[in-house]
């Protein structure tokens, strides 16, 4: 009760003197809450649709204070992370007053993350503005690609909602208006992000026939000949018949699984990642691949064709279903309501 009272005197006298801070604090509430500097991933949710007007970019940055050299990185982050980076420079620029903030100026946090070690009461601090950014392009990637918040109006109702306590001068309605604006001085969007669907959340069984070989147990390897737990099911298909996605996502890995890529023994195989269940999927030993790394798919499209590529002793579908995108495996066959034998 408290420290709850005690928030809110501290909440008036910053309103009072540093509006803009404090829009920034609530922001940043929302917005730094999963930060985790290892999730990063390789795709992304946004395709492209006519590239950034250089000079619109340019002229824009020239007045964004000490974000106004970030051009490049911006541009690079926001690639890395599979985000449009006129999206990502309008939203520094809205949480920064331009550049000119005191996180940005003084903890080189543009993105108004919270520092987890202080339980995210204070702003986080980072050595250099280039880790600012970085951190910041990771959590606009979890939003916008994972959680499926893919307009400036999604993001705008997560992160400044209308109409909430801690808004009390009403600052929150700006937001998208705001962030519009500036996408615009920059040139407009340069990728459609809206494309992405979050998906149903309900897997459809990725093979024409439910054929079960191997169930998600213990077994003894066929190829290596080694005790192992089979992470995956495994459906015996015929050669090249299709592989389906299991729900709408974003392809993150799709090529051969060589050894050190995270995906040795796999050989030809795509991983999915999906907004809604916030899970990924993986389909192994394809003959060919059909999509590529960044692009969006649809549940039932046809992603790849069964093969025997990799620690494979025939044409069959490796699935299985992760928690997290290099591990985490779950037995896939509940999910999908197939019988497994063994
Ligand atoms: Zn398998």
């Amino acid at each position: 009760m408290k420290k709850t009272k005690r928030k809110w005197i501290v909440a008036i006298v910053v309103t009072a003197v540093f509006p803009l801070v404090f829009v920034l604090l609530i922001l940043a509430s929302i917005f730094g809450i999963d930060m985790d500097a290892d999730d990063v991933m390789d795709g992304g949710g946004c395709s492209p649709i006519g590239g950034v007007d250089m000079s619109a970019w340019d002229a824009t940055f020239t007045k964004a204070g000490v974000l106004k050299d970030k051009g490049d990185k911006i541009k690079e982050v926001a690639t890395k992370q599979g985000i449009d980076p006129i999206l990502f420079a309008a939203i520094a620029f809205n949480e920064t007053g331009w550049g000119t903030s005191r996180a940005v100026v003084e903890k080189n946090n543009p993105g108004g993350l919270m520092d987890a070690a202080t339980g995210m009461s204070t702003v986080k601090v980072f050595a250099t503005l280039d880790e600012g950014l970085e951190a910041m392009g990771v959590t606009l990637h979890n939003r916008i690609v994972k959680d499926g918040l893919n307009t400036v109006e999604k993001l705008g109702a997560v992160y400044a909602p209308i109409g909430v306590a801690n808004d009390p001068n009403g600052l929150n309605v700006n937001w998208v208006p705001t962030v519009n604006g500036m996408i615009q001085k920059l040139g407009g969007l340069s990728m459609n992000c809206s494309t992405t669907s979050a998906g149903t959340g309900q897997y459809i069984i990725p093979v024409d026939t439910p054929n079960v070989s191997s169930g998600f147990v213990d077994r003894i390897n066929p190829v290596t000949g080694v005790p192992e737990h089979h992470k995956g099911i495994d459906f015996a298909q015929p050669m090249l018949s299709n592989i389906k996605a299991a729900d709408d996502g974003v392809v993150v890995f799709a090529g051969m699984g060589v050894s050190g890529s995270g995906f040795g023994g796999y050989g030809n195989v795509i991983l999915l990642e999906h907004a809604k269940t916030k899970e990924w999927t993986l389909y192994g030993h394809q003959s060919g691949i059909l999509v590529k790394v960044g692009q969006v798919v649809r549940k039932g499209d046809v992603i790849g064709k069964v093969g025997s590529t990799g620690q494979s002793t025939g044409p069959h579908l490796h699935f299985e279903i992760r928690k997290e995108k290099m591990g985490g495996q779950i037995d896939p066959a509940p999910v999908l309501g197939v019988q497994t034998k063994n």
